[in-house]
Protein backbone atom coordinates (compact mmCIF):
# COMPACT_ATOMS: atom_id res chain seq x y z
CA UNK A 1 0.00 0.00 0.00
CA UNK A 2 1.72 3.29 -1.26
CA UNK A 3 -0.97 5.74 -0.05
CA UNK A 4 -0.28 8.44 2.36
CA UNK A 5 -2.92 9.71 4.19
CA UNK A 6 -3.48 13.86 5.02
CA UNK A 7 -1.59 13.56 7.78
CA UNK A 8 1.39 12.19 6.17
CA UNK A 9 1.66 14.41 3.80
CA UNK A 10 1.42 17.37 6.38
CA UNK A 11 4.42 15.90 8.30
CA UNK A 12 6.40 15.77 5.25
CA UNK A 13 6.43 19.20 4.41
CA UNK A 14 6.65 20.52 7.83
CA UNK A 15 10.72 20.38 7.81
CA UNK A 16 13.01 22.32 5.35
CA UNK A 17 16.53 23.43 5.50
CA UNK A 18 17.36 24.07 2.31
CA UNK A 19 14.64 26.33 0.04
CA UNK A 20 13.93 29.80 1.87
CA UNK A 21 10.00 30.61 1.32
CA UNK A 22 9.12 33.62 1.82
CA UNK A 23 5.26 35.35 2.63
CA UNK A 24 4.81 39.16 2.24
CA UNK A 25 8.28 40.04 3.05
CA UNK A 26 8.99 37.43 5.49
CA UNK A 27 10.85 34.47 5.21
CA UNK A 28 8.60 30.96 6.33
CA UNK A 29 9.89 28.40 8.72
CA UNK A 30 7.13 25.58 8.62
CA UNK A 31 4.51 26.31 5.79
CA UNK A 32 1.83 23.80 7.89
CA UNK A 33 1.73 26.62 10.33
CA UNK A 34 1.89 29.42 9.02
CA UNK A 35 -1.89 31.38 8.77
CA UNK A 36 -1.11 32.54 5.37
CA UNK A 37 -0.46 29.13 3.67
CA UNK A 38 -2.50 26.98 6.07
CA UNK A 39 -5.56 27.09 3.74
CA UNK A 40 -3.19 26.24 1.25
CA UNK A 41 -1.74 23.37 2.70
CA UNK A 42 -5.53 22.00 3.44
CA UNK A 43 -6.49 22.09 0.19
CA UNK A 44 -3.98 20.25 -1.21
CA UNK A 45 -4.46 17.66 2.05
CA UNK A 46 -7.72 16.87 0.39
CA UNK A 47 -6.14 15.40 -2.37
CA UNK A 48 -4.40 12.57 0.26
CA UNK A 49 -7.83 12.57 2.48
CA UNK A 50 -9.84 11.81 -0.89
CA UNK A 51 -7.95 8.26 -1.19
CA UNK A 52 -9.32 7.61 2.34
CA UNK A 53 -13.06 8.84 2.14
CA UNK A 54 -15.97 6.37 1.37
CA UNK A 55 -17.50 8.54 -1.47
CA UNK A 56 -14.24 9.14 -3.37
CA UNK A 57 -12.09 6.46 -2.87
CA UNK A 58 -13.13 4.88 -6.29
CA UNK A 59 -11.95 7.75 -7.83
CA UNK A 60 -8.86 8.81 -6.28
CA UNK A 61 -7.08 5.56 -5.94
CA UNK A 62 -5.80 3.90 -9.34
CA UNK A 63 -3.75 0.77 -10.13
CA UNK A 64 -0.53 1.19 -11.19
CA UNK A 65 1.28 -1.09 -13.39
CA UNK A 66 4.70 0.50 -12.35
CA UNK A 67 4.97 -0.22 -9.15
CA UNK A 68 2.13 -3.25 -8.99
CA UNK A 69 -0.21 -1.71 -6.62
CA UNK A 70 -2.93 0.96 -6.09
CA UNK A 71 -1.82 4.53 -6.06
CA UNK A 72 -3.10 7.98 -5.62
CA UNK A 73 -4.40 8.93 -8.64
CA UNK A 74 -2.79 12.15 -8.74
CA UNK A 75 0.43 10.14 -9.38
CA UNK A 76 -1.26 7.53 -11.71
CA UNK A 77 -0.45 7.42 -15.60
CA UNK A 78 -3.45 7.22 -17.41
CA UNK A 79 -3.98 3.59 -19.07
CA UNK A 80 -7.32 4.27 -20.66
CA UNK A 81 -9.88 6.61 -22.20
CA UNK A 82 -11.75 5.77 -18.55
CA UNK A 83 -9.05 7.17 -16.46
CA UNK A 84 -9.00 10.04 -17.99
CA UNK A 85 -12.83 10.68 -17.70
CA UNK A 86 -12.06 9.70 -13.79
CA UNK A 87 -9.89 12.01 -13.45
CA UNK A 88 -12.52 14.87 -14.62
CA UNK A 89 -14.82 13.53 -12.11
CA UNK A 90 -12.02 13.54 -9.43
CA UNK A 91 -11.34 16.97 -10.08
CA UNK A 92 -14.89 17.86 -10.05
CA UNK A 93 -15.89 16.08 -6.59
CA UNK A 94 -12.82 17.75 -4.91
CA UNK A 95 -13.84 20.91 -5.83
CA UNK A 96 -16.87 20.40 -3.73
CA UNK A 97 -14.81 19.12 -0.80
CA UNK A 98 -12.39 22.15 -0.57
CA UNK A 99 -14.30 25.34 -2.30
CA UNK A 100 -10.54 25.66 -3.57
CA UNK A 101 -8.07 24.59 -6.27
CA UNK A 102 -6.19 21.64 -4.44
CA UNK A 103 -3.27 22.52 -6.73
CA UNK A 104 -1.97 19.02 -7.46
CA UNK A 105 -3.20 19.10 -11.12
CA UNK A 106 -0.28 20.73 -12.63
CA UNK A 107 2.41 18.28 -11.31
CA UNK A 108 0.03 15.49 -12.44
CA UNK A 109 -0.12 16.38 -15.93
CA UNK A 110 3.27 17.08 -15.58
CA UNK A 111 4.23 13.49 -14.72
CA UNK A 112 1.68 12.31 -17.90
CA UNK A 113 3.45 14.74 -20.35
CA UNK A 114 7.21 13.77 -19.36
CA UNK A 115 5.98 9.64 -19.63
CA UNK A 116 4.21 10.40 -22.98
CA UNK A 117 7.29 12.38 -24.23
CA UNK A 118 10.39 10.26 -22.77
CA UNK A 119 8.65 7.66 -24.40
CA UNK A 120 8.25 9.50 -28.00
CA UNK A 121 11.59 10.20 -27.44
CA UNK A 122 12.74 7.07 -26.81
CA UNK A 123 11.26 5.45 -29.66
CA UNK A 124 13.11 7.85 -31.80
CA UNK A 125 16.28 5.59 -30.52
CA UNK A 126 17.11 8.01 -27.39
CA UNK A 127 15.94 5.70 -24.54
CA UNK A 128 17.71 6.98 -21.84
CA UNK A 129 15.50 10.00 -20.45
CA UNK A 130 12.43 7.26 -20.42
CA UNK A 131 14.52 4.92 -18.27
CA UNK A 132 15.46 7.73 -15.75
CA UNK A 133 11.70 9.10 -15.83
CA UNK A 134 9.97 5.51 -14.91
CA UNK A 135 12.40 4.84 -11.79
CA UNK A 136 11.42 8.79 -10.95
CA UNK A 137 7.65 7.43 -11.35
CA UNK A 138 8.56 4.61 -9.17
CA UNK A 139 9.51 6.70 -6.80
CA UNK A 140 7.16 9.17 -6.88
CA UNK A 141 4.36 6.41 -6.70
CA UNK A 142 5.66 4.75 -3.80
CA UNK A 143 5.77 7.78 -1.63
CA UNK A 144 2.51 9.47 -3.19
CA UNK A 145 4.47 12.62 -3.32
CA UNK A 146 3.44 16.02 -3.82
CA UNK A 147 4.20 17.48 -6.97
CA UNK A 148 4.11 21.19 -8.53
CA UNK A 149 4.78 21.74 -12.12
CA UNK A 150 6.78 24.57 -13.06
CA UNK A 151 6.11 25.62 -16.71
CA UNK A 152 5.29 29.39 -17.30
CA UNK A 153 8.74 31.31 -17.66
CA UNK A 154 9.06 34.88 -16.61
CA UNK A 155 9.57 35.81 -20.57
CA UNK A 156 10.30 39.05 -20.08
CA UNK A 157 9.30 40.90 -23.67
CA UNK A 158 6.52 38.75 -25.00
CA UNK A 159 7.93 38.98 -28.46
CA UNK A 160 11.67 38.61 -27.98
CA UNK A 161 13.04 34.24 -28.03
CA UNK A 162 14.49 32.62 -24.86
CA UNK A 163 18.18 33.60 -26.65
CA UNK A 164 17.48 37.30 -27.27
CA UNK A 165 16.87 37.51 -23.42
CA UNK A 166 18.07 34.92 -21.50
CA UNK A 167 17.33 36.20 -17.79
CA UNK A 168 13.87 36.03 -18.62
CA UNK A 169 13.77 31.80 -19.63
CA UNK A 170 15.63 29.00 -17.06
CA UNK A 171 18.19 27.74 -18.79
CA UNK A 172 21.30 25.48 -18.46
CA UNK A 173 24.40 27.12 -17.13
CA UNK A 174 26.98 24.12 -17.47
CA UNK A 175 26.24 20.29 -17.61
CA UNK A 176 28.69 18.27 -15.60
CA UNK A 177 29.05 14.20 -16.09
CA UNK A 178 26.84 14.14 -13.07
CA UNK A 179 24.16 16.72 -13.87
CA UNK A 180 23.07 19.84 -14.77
CA UNK A 181 23.19 23.66 -13.15
CA UNK A 182 20.14 25.50 -13.81
CA UNK A 183 19.59 29.31 -13.06
CA UNK A 184 16.43 30.87 -13.80
CA UNK A 185 12.65 31.87 -12.85
CA UNK A 186 9.36 30.21 -13.30
CA UNK A 187 5.81 32.38 -12.51
CA UNK A 188 2.47 31.84 -10.99
CA UNK A 189 3.26 27.99 -10.10
CA UNK A 190 0.29 26.74 -8.23
CA UNK A 191 1.06 25.13 -4.83
CA UNK A 192 4.62 25.73 -5.08
CA UNK A 193 5.28 25.96 -1.25
CA UNK A 194 2.87 23.40 -0.49
CA UNK A 195 4.85 20.95 -2.47
CA UNK A 196 7.70 18.34 -2.17
CA UNK A 197 9.28 18.36 -5.49
CA UNK A 198 9.13 20.14 -8.66
CA UNK A 199 8.18 19.50 -12.28
CA UNK A 200 10.25 21.57 -14.45
CA UNK A 201 9.80 21.96 -18.53
CA UNK A 202 9.69 24.78 -21.38
CA UNK A 203 7.30 26.61 -21.73
CA UNK A 204 7.01 27.09 -25.66
CA UNK A 205 8.57 25.95 -28.62
CA UNK A 206 12.30 26.45 -29.13
CA UNK A 207 14.49 26.72 -31.96
CA UNK A 208 18.47 25.32 -32.05
CA UNK A 209 19.26 28.72 -30.69
CA UNK A 210 17.30 28.19 -27.77
CA UNK A 211 18.79 24.90 -26.67
CA UNK A 212 20.59 25.99 -23.56
CA UNK A 213 16.59 26.29 -22.69
CA UNK A 214 15.08 23.28 -23.61
CA UNK A 215 15.24 21.49 -20.07
CA UNK A 216 12.89 19.15 -18.02
CA UNK A 217 14.04 17.91 -14.80
CA UNK A 218 12.56 17.48 -11.28
CA UNK A 219 14.30 18.61 -8.26
CA UNK A 220 13.12 18.57 -4.46
CA UNK A 221 11.84 21.82 -3.57
CA UNK A 222 13.89 21.49 -0.44
CA UNK A 223 17.25 22.54 -2.58
CA UNK A 224 20.19 24.73 -1.88
CA UNK A 225 19.56 27.57 -4.26
CA UNK A 226 15.93 27.73 -4.61
CA UNK A 227 13.98 30.88 -3.49
CA UNK A 228 9.93 30.92 -3.37
CA UNK A 229 7.87 34.64 -3.32
CA UNK A 230 4.18 33.40 -2.49
CA UNK A 231 1.85 35.57 -4.25
CA UNK A 232 -0.86 37.78 -3.12
CA UNK A 233 -4.57 37.01 -3.93
CA UNK A 234 -8.03 38.71 -3.53
CA UNK A 235 -9.25 38.73 0.16
CA UNK A 236 -6.07 37.16 1.33
CA UNK A 237 -5.72 39.02 4.50
CA UNK A 238 -9.05 37.54 6.00
CA UNK A 239 -7.15 34.03 6.37
CA UNK A 240 -4.87 35.83 9.04
CA UNK A 241 -7.92 37.01 10.69
CA UNK A 242 -8.78 33.85 12.92
CA UNK A 243 -12.26 34.27 11.99
CA UNK A 244 -14.89 31.42 10.84
CA UNK A 245 -16.84 33.31 8.30
CA UNK A 246 -15.10 35.90 6.54
CA UNK A 247 -12.72 33.45 5.14
CA UNK A 248 -15.17 31.03 3.97
CA UNK A 249 -14.39 28.35 3.02
CA UNK A 250 -11.17 28.65 5.20
CA UNK A 251 -9.54 26.43 2.09
CA UNK A 252 -7.86 27.73 -0.57
CA UNK A 253 -5.19 27.93 -2.76
CA UNK A 254 -1.63 30.04 -3.47
CA UNK A 255 0.84 30.94 -6.58
CA UNK A 256 4.65 31.66 -6.08
CA UNK A 257 7.35 32.93 -7.95
CA UNK A 258 10.55 30.33 -7.46
CA UNK A 259 13.73 31.42 -8.33
CA UNK A 260 16.85 28.77 -9.35
CA UNK A 261 20.02 30.13 -8.43
CA UNK A 262 22.36 28.21 -10.01
CA UNK A 263 20.69 24.73 -8.65
CA UNK A 264 22.69 21.36 -9.31
CA UNK A 265 19.98 18.75 -10.83
CA UNK A 266 22.12 15.00 -10.52
CA UNK A 267 21.90 13.47 -14.56
CA UNK A 268 19.11 10.72 -12.64
CA UNK A 269 16.30 13.75 -12.56
CA UNK A 270 16.88 15.15 -15.98
CA UNK A 271 14.28 13.95 -18.53
CA UNK A 272 15.57 16.48 -21.67
CA UNK A 273 18.23 18.15 -22.56
CA UNK A 274 18.72 20.92 -24.92
CA UNK A 275 16.15 18.57 -27.07
CA UNK A 276 14.80 21.64 -28.44
CA UNK A 277 12.79 19.86 -31.20
CA UNK A 278 11.16 18.32 -28.78
CA UNK A 279 9.83 21.22 -26.50
CA UNK A 280 6.69 21.55 -28.88
CA UNK A 281 5.19 18.69 -28.92
CA UNK A 282 6.12 18.60 -24.90
CA UNK A 283 4.07 21.68 -24.52
CA UNK A 284 1.26 20.71 -26.95
CA UNK A 285 1.00 17.39 -24.69
CA UNK A 286 1.18 18.83 -21.47
CA UNK A 287 -1.49 21.52 -22.53
CA UNK A 288 -3.69 19.52 -23.90
CA UNK A 289 -3.92 17.46 -20.62
CA UNK A 290 -3.64 20.64 -18.18
CA UNK A 291 -6.88 22.23 -20.46
CA UNK A 292 -8.87 18.74 -20.21
CA UNK A 293 -8.55 19.22 -16.46
CA UNK A 294 -10.00 22.62 -15.85
CA UNK A 295 -13.53 20.94 -17.31
CA UNK A 296 -13.55 19.01 -13.76
CA UNK A 297 -12.53 21.62 -11.55
CA UNK A 298 -14.00 24.88 -12.49
CA UNK A 299 -17.46 22.87 -12.93
CA UNK A 300 -17.03 21.46 -9.61
CA UNK A 301 -16.40 25.01 -8.11
CA UNK A 302 -19.75 25.99 -10.62
CA UNK A 303 -21.63 23.49 -8.73
CA UNK A 304 -20.52 25.47 -5.71
CA UNK A 305 -21.67 28.88 -6.72
CA UNK A 306 -24.87 27.69 -8.20
CA UNK A 307 -25.56 25.47 -4.50
CA UNK A 308 -24.75 29.50 -2.72
CA UNK A 309 -26.92 31.31 -5.27
CA UNK A 310 -29.69 29.32 -5.04
CA UNK A 311 -29.53 29.37 -0.98
CA UNK A 312 -29.47 32.67 -1.40
CA UNK A 313 -32.07 33.26 -3.58
CA UNK A 314 -34.28 31.06 -1.40
CA UNK A 315 -33.20 33.46 1.73
CA UNK A 316 -34.65 36.89 0.65
CA UNK A 317 -37.95 34.71 -1.18
CA UNK A 318 -37.21 35.02 -5.10
CA UNK A 319 -36.03 31.24 -5.85
CA UNK A 320 -39.56 30.73 -8.12
CA UNK A 321 -39.58 33.81 -9.56
CA UNK A 322 -38.83 33.37 -13.44
CA UNK A 323 -35.89 35.22 -13.94
CA UNK A 324 -34.12 33.39 -11.17
CA UNK A 325 -34.82 30.10 -12.59
CA UNK A 326 -33.68 31.27 -16.09
CA UNK A 327 -30.63 32.35 -14.22
CA UNK A 328 -30.12 29.29 -12.35
CA UNK A 329 -30.58 27.40 -15.12
CA UNK A 330 -28.33 29.19 -17.37
CA UNK A 331 -25.91 28.89 -14.89
CA UNK A 332 -26.32 24.88 -14.87
CA UNK A 333 -25.92 25.13 -18.75
CA UNK A 334 -22.52 27.23 -18.51
CA UNK A 335 -21.18 24.18 -16.08
CA UNK A 336 -22.26 21.56 -17.81
CA UNK A 337 -20.75 22.89 -20.59
CA UNK A 338 -17.09 22.41 -19.59
CA UNK A 339 -17.25 19.51 -17.71
CA UNK A 340 -19.29 18.37 -21.00
CA UNK A 341 -16.20 18.93 -23.16
CA UNK A 342 -13.89 17.87 -20.33
CA UNK A 343 -15.40 14.54 -20.70
CA UNK A 344 -15.35 14.75 -24.27
CA UNK A 345 -12.01 15.40 -24.15
CA UNK A 346 -11.09 12.06 -21.94
CA UNK A 347 -13.51 9.74 -23.88
CA UNK A 348 -12.73 10.18 -27.42
CA UNK A 349 -8.83 10.14 -25.86
CA UNK A 350 -5.84 9.59 -28.48
CA UNK A 351 -3.48 6.33 -27.95
CA UNK A 352 0.18 7.66 -28.88
CA UNK A 353 1.73 4.94 -28.17
CA UNK A 354 1.79 1.34 -26.84
CA UNK A 355 1.78 0.57 -23.12
CA UNK A 356 -0.20 3.16 -22.48
CA UNK A 357 0.27 6.91 -23.87
CA UNK A 358 -3.66 8.33 -23.32
CA UNK A 359 -3.61 11.48 -24.73
CA UNK A 360 -6.61 13.60 -24.44
CA UNK A 361 -8.39 14.91 -27.70
CA UNK A 362 -6.64 17.98 -28.20
CA UNK A 363 -9.94 19.55 -29.75
CA UNK A 364 -12.16 18.87 -26.94
CA UNK A 365 -9.42 19.88 -24.46
CA UNK A 366 -8.88 23.19 -26.51
CA UNK A 367 -12.32 23.64 -27.01
CA UNK A 368 -13.00 23.14 -22.82
CA UNK A 369 -10.30 25.78 -21.85
CA UNK A 370 -11.50 28.28 -24.30
CA UNK A 371 -15.16 27.53 -22.45
CA UNK A 372 -13.17 28.02 -19.25
CA UNK A 373 -12.09 31.31 -20.28
CA UNK A 374 -15.57 32.48 -20.66
CA UNK A 375 -18.21 30.86 -18.82
CA UNK A 376 -17.05 31.36 -14.79
CA UNK A 377 -17.11 34.84 -15.49
CA UNK A 378 -20.72 34.39 -16.71
CA UNK A 379 -21.18 32.45 -13.92
CA UNK A 380 -19.80 34.57 -11.23
CA UNK A 381 -22.20 37.72 -12.84
CA UNK A 382 -25.30 35.75 -12.77
CA UNK A 383 -24.33 34.63 -9.24
CA UNK A 384 -24.25 38.15 -8.16
CA UNK A 385 -27.51 39.33 -9.57
CA UNK A 386 -29.36 36.56 -7.34
CA UNK A 387 -27.27 37.34 -4.56
CA UNK A 388 -27.73 41.17 -4.36
CA UNK A 389 -25.55 44.24 -3.27
CA UNK A 390 -24.97 42.76 -0.22
CA UNK A 391 -22.14 40.06 -2.03
CA UNK A 392 -20.33 43.48 -1.66
CA UNK A 393 -21.29 45.17 1.37
CA UNK A 394 -21.85 42.57 4.11
CA UNK A 395 -20.56 43.59 7.43
CA UNK A 396 -17.52 41.67 8.61
CA UNK A 397 -18.08 38.74 10.85
CA UNK A 398 -17.09 40.49 13.69
CA UNK A 399 -19.76 43.23 13.73
CA UNK A 400 -21.97 40.15 13.83
CA UNK A 401 -19.69 39.15 17.10
CA UNK A 402 -20.31 42.44 18.59
CA UNK A 403 -23.17 42.33 21.15
CA UNK A 404 -23.86 46.16 20.39
CA UNK A 405 -24.32 45.31 16.88
CA UNK A 406 -25.51 41.94 16.24
CA UNK A 407 -29.16 42.78 16.96
CA UNK A 408 -29.07 45.60 14.55
CA UNK A 409 -27.74 42.74 12.07
CA UNK A 410 -30.11 40.12 12.29
CA UNK A 411 -33.10 42.90 12.38
CA UNK A 412 -32.46 44.76 8.95
CA UNK A 413 -30.16 41.78 7.01
CA UNK A 414 -32.85 39.16 7.73
CA UNK A 415 -34.88 37.61 4.82
CA UNK A 416 -37.10 34.41 5.26
CA UNK A 417 -37.28 33.50 9.08
CA UNK A 418 -36.47 29.95 8.22
CA UNK A 419 -33.11 31.00 7.97
CA UNK A 420 -30.71 33.12 10.47
CA UNK A 421 -28.98 36.12 9.21
CA UNK A 422 -25.82 34.23 9.95
CA UNK A 423 -26.72 31.65 7.90
CA UNK A 424 -27.27 34.43 5.34
CA UNK A 425 -23.64 36.37 6.26
CA UNK A 426 -21.78 32.88 5.90
CA UNK A 427 -23.45 32.12 2.19
CA UNK A 428 -22.68 35.42 0.96
CA UNK A 429 -19.15 34.96 2.58
CA UNK A 430 -18.83 31.82 1.20
CA UNK A 431 -20.31 32.83 -2.34
CA UNK A 432 -17.92 35.73 -2.93
CA UNK A 433 -14.82 34.50 -1.50
CA UNK A 434 -15.50 31.45 -4.21
CA UNK A 435 -16.50 33.09 -7.09
CA UNK A 436 -14.08 36.03 -7.52
CA UNK A 437 -11.25 34.00 -6.04
CA UNK A 438 -8.05 33.57 -8.25
CA UNK A 439 -8.68 30.12 -8.53
CA UNK A 440 -12.37 30.87 -10.46
CA UNK A 441 -11.82 33.65 -12.37
CA UNK A 442 -7.98 34.67 -13.02
CA UNK A 443 -6.51 31.18 -13.49
CA UNK A 444 -9.60 29.85 -15.48
CA UNK A 445 -8.13 32.82 -18.48
CA UNK A 446 -4.54 32.15 -17.71
CA UNK A 447 -3.62 28.65 -16.58
CA UNK A 448 -2.94 26.52 -19.14
CA UNK A 449 -2.39 29.09 -21.09
CA UNK A 450 -4.08 32.48 -21.79
CA UNK A 451 -7.31 32.46 -24.31
CA UNK A 452 -5.57 33.20 -27.51
CA UNK A 453 -3.26 29.98 -27.43
CA UNK A 454 -6.10 27.77 -27.41
CA UNK A 455 -7.91 29.70 -30.67
CA UNK A 456 -4.35 29.23 -31.83
CA UNK A 457 -4.35 25.12 -31.90
CA UNK A 458 -8.30 25.17 -32.53
CA UNK A 459 -7.68 26.79 -35.75
CA UNK A 460 -4.79 24.37 -36.48
CA UNK A 461 -6.79 21.48 -35.91
CA UNK A 462 -10.13 22.52 -37.59
CA UNK A 463 -9.85 22.04 -41.43
CA UNK A 464 -11.18 24.67 -42.86
CA UNK A 465 -10.58 23.51 -46.70
CA UNK A 466 -12.67 20.33 -45.87
CA UNK A 467 -15.23 22.05 -44.54
CA UNK A 468 -14.90 24.10 -47.67
CA UNK A 469 -15.05 21.19 -49.61
CA UNK A 470 -18.03 20.08 -48.18
CA UNK A 471 -20.42 23.16 -48.77
CA UNK A 472 -19.02 23.79 -52.71
CA UNK A 473 -20.38 20.25 -52.90
CA UNK A 474 -23.66 20.44 -51.43
CA UNK A 475 -23.91 23.26 -53.23
CA UNK A 476 -23.55 21.56 -56.68
CA UNK A 477 -20.19 23.76 -57.24
CA UNK A 478 -17.64 20.67 -57.26
CA UNK A 479 -19.63 17.01 -58.81
CA UNK A 480 -17.61 15.15 -56.66
CA UNK A 481 -15.79 14.85 -52.79
CA UNK A 482 -13.82 12.41 -51.01
CA UNK A 483 -15.22 12.27 -47.77
CA UNK A 484 -13.00 11.43 -45.30
CA UNK A 485 -13.29 8.78 -42.64
CA UNK A 486 -13.04 10.61 -39.47
CA UNK A 487 -16.54 12.36 -38.79
CA UNK A 488 -15.27 15.45 -38.04
CA UNK A 489 -13.18 17.98 -40.24
CA UNK A 490 -10.05 17.86 -38.05
CA UNK A 491 -6.19 17.87 -39.14
CA UNK A 492 -3.52 15.74 -37.23
CA UNK A 493 -1.54 17.69 -34.39
CA UNK A 494 1.89 17.26 -34.76
CA UNK A 495 2.36 14.91 -31.65
CA UNK A 496 -0.35 12.77 -33.19
CA UNK A 497 1.90 12.65 -37.02
CA UNK A 498 5.09 11.53 -34.84
CA UNK A 499 3.28 9.17 -32.20
CA UNK A 500 1.39 5.80 -33.38
CA UNK A 501 -2.29 6.14 -33.33
CA UNK A 502 -4.95 4.05 -32.29
CA UNK A 503 -8.59 5.24 -31.19
C1 LIG B 1 -3.79 31.27 -10.92
C2 LIG B 1 -2.75 30.79 -11.88
C3 LIG B 1 -2.14 29.57 -11.65
C4 LIG B 1 -1.11 29.13 -12.50
N1 LIG B 1 -0.46 27.96 -12.21
C5 LIG B 1 0.62 27.61 -12.96
C6 LIG B 1 1.40 26.48 -12.59
O1 LIG B 1 1.14 25.79 -11.61
N2 LIG B 1 2.48 26.17 -13.36
C7 LIG B 1 2.83 26.91 -14.44
O2 LIG B 1 3.81 26.58 -15.10
N3 LIG B 1 2.11 28.00 -14.80
C8 LIG B 1 1.02 28.36 -14.08
N4 LIG B 1 0.29 29.47 -14.43
C9 LIG B 1 0.79 30.30 -15.49
C10 LIG B 1 0.00 30.26 -16.75
O3 LIG B 1 0.27 29.08 -17.45
C11 LIG B 1 0.37 31.55 -17.49
O4 LIG B 1 -0.17 32.61 -16.72
C12 LIG B 1 -0.16 31.59 -18.89
O5 LIG B 1 0.55 30.69 -19.70
C13 LIG B 1 -0.06 32.99 -19.47
O6 LIG B 1 1.24 33.50 -19.35
P1 LIG B 1 1.47 34.94 -18.73
O7 LIG B 1 0.76 34.99 -17.43
O8 LIG B 1 2.90 35.19 -18.77
O9 LIG B 1 0.69 35.92 -19.68
P2 LIG B 1 1.14 36.35 -21.13
O10 LIG B 1 1.50 35.15 -21.93
O11 LIG B 1 2.14 37.42 -21.05
O12 LIG B 1 -0.21 36.92 -21.68
C14 LIG B 1 -0.63 38.29 -21.50
C15 LIG B 1 -1.26 38.75 -22.81
O13 LIG B 1 -0.23 38.89 -23.81
C16 LIG B 1 -0.61 38.15 -24.96
N5 LIG B 1 0.62 37.67 -25.58
C17 LIG B 1 1.61 36.94 -24.99
N6 LIG B 1 2.61 36.71 -25.86
C18 LIG B 1 2.27 37.29 -27.02
C19 LIG B 1 2.90 37.40 -28.30
N7 LIG B 1 4.09 36.86 -28.54
N8 LIG B 1 2.24 38.08 -29.26
C20 LIG B 1 1.03 38.62 -29.02
N9 LIG B 1 0.38 38.55 -27.83
C21 LIG B 1 1.00 37.91 -26.85
C22 LIG B 1 -1.51 37.03 -24.46
O14 LIG B 1 -2.35 36.51 -25.47
C23 LIG B 1 -2.28 37.75 -23.36
O15 LIG B 1 -3.37 38.44 -23.88
C24 LIG B 1 -0.75 29.91 -13.61
C25 LIG B 1 -1.39 31.12 -13.86
C26 LIG B 1 -2.37 31.57 -13.01
C27 LIG B 1 -3.02 32.90 -13.27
Amino acid sequence: MVLRTGEEYVNAIKHRNKVEIYVMGNEVNDVTEHPFLKPSILAFKATYDAAYEEDSKHLARAWSVFVNDEVNRFTHIHRSPEDLAYKIKLLRKLSHKTGACFQRCVGWDALNTLYVTTKLIAEKGKKDYYERFIEYLKYVQKNDIALAGAMTDVKGVRTLKPHEQPHAYLRVTEVTKDGIYVSGAKANITGIAAAEEVIVMPTRAMSEKDQEFAVAFSTPLDTEGIKVIVGRQINDGRRMENGEIDGLPYRSNHEGLIVFDNVFIPMERVFMLKDWQMSGILVEIFSAYHRQGYGGCKSGLGDVIIGAAYNLAKQIGVEKAPHIQNKLTEMVLLNENMYGTGMAASLDAIKLCEDGCWWVNPMFANITKQLVTRFPYEITKLSTDIAGGIIGTAPSEWDLKNPKLRQLIEKYLQGIMDYSTEERLRIVRLLENVSFSVAFLIESVHGAGSPEAQRIVINRIYDYDYAEKIAKYLANIEKSINFKENAEPWKKTDTEKIGKQEK
